[in-house]
This record gives structure tokens, sequence and C-alpha cells, in this order.
């Protein structure tokens, strides 16, 4: 049964994230799927974040109050686009960075190993 219990709590916080592709911190979350599973205990909430960010399922960052926020990914190499009003997330495709990476190269002998972007900007519905 806990096996059971755990793995519908992780199907719920999935199908959240995916159905509203915002960071929302494990509290929100919490609040959010309470209304449909009274017996949902923030633990698990957290627990379940925890073991999705390390599937990869999730990235997160943190916010400036300290919390820790989620959003859901794909498999894909990719970054976000993050509405600045209403904190809707867009993966974009990262094919831009290859030609940084040999403008980096050429111009300042810079060898890219990695990256970290994050775009901000305005969603289509708040242009
Ligand atoms: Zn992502
Ligand atoms: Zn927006
Ligand atoms: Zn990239």
């Amino acid at each position: 049964m806990r096996t059971l219990y755990t793995t519908s709590t992780r199907t719920a916080i999935v199908d959240l994230l995916k159905r509203d592709p915002r960071y929302l911190t494990a509290t929100a979350i919490y609040r959010i799927l309470r209304d449909d599973n009274p017996r949902l205990a923030l633990s698990t909430v957290y627990r379940t974040l925890e073991l999705l960010a390390e599937l990869g399922n999730v990235s997160f960052r943190t916010e400036s109050n300290g919390e820790t926020s989620y959003v859901f990914c794909t498999d894909e190499h990719h970054h976000h686009a993050i509405c600045s009003v209403c904190g809707h997330v867009d993966e974009v495709d990262c094919a831009a960075i290859d030609q940084f990476k040999s403008a980096l190269m050429a111009q300042q002998s810079f060898e890219l190993d990695d990256h970290s972007i994050e775009f901000y900007g305005r969603c289509a519905r708040c242009r």
C-alpha cells in the first residue's frame, strides 16, 4: 500500500508540474494537491521532489527567501525562458550555444566545457 501511495503522489506531482510549467515550491505544490488528497503530507511532497530531481525529471532553483522551487523538465538538454510576469517556463533548445562556443574559442581562446543560462522576458500571453 505504501508503494502505491507514494507512486500516486509522484504521478500527481508530475501531472501538476506538467500542467503548470512554473517554478513551484514544495509548499505551493502541497497546497494545490491537498485539495484532492487531504491525507497528503508535506514531507511526502519533499521526498518525492527530491527523488524526481535525482531522476532528472525536475530541475530546481533557490528562491530569494531560501525556499527551493521545482519545474518539470524533459530529458533533452535545454534552457528555460522564464516569463517575468506570470512565471511561465518554456524550454528552449541550445543550438545557438555552439556558435557562442566557437566565438569564445576564436576571440578569447576560452574553451567552454559547460554552461548554465536562463532567459527572462514575457510569454505569449503576457505581451
Ligand atoms: Zn527544463
Ligand atoms: Zn507570462
Ligand atoms: Zn545549453
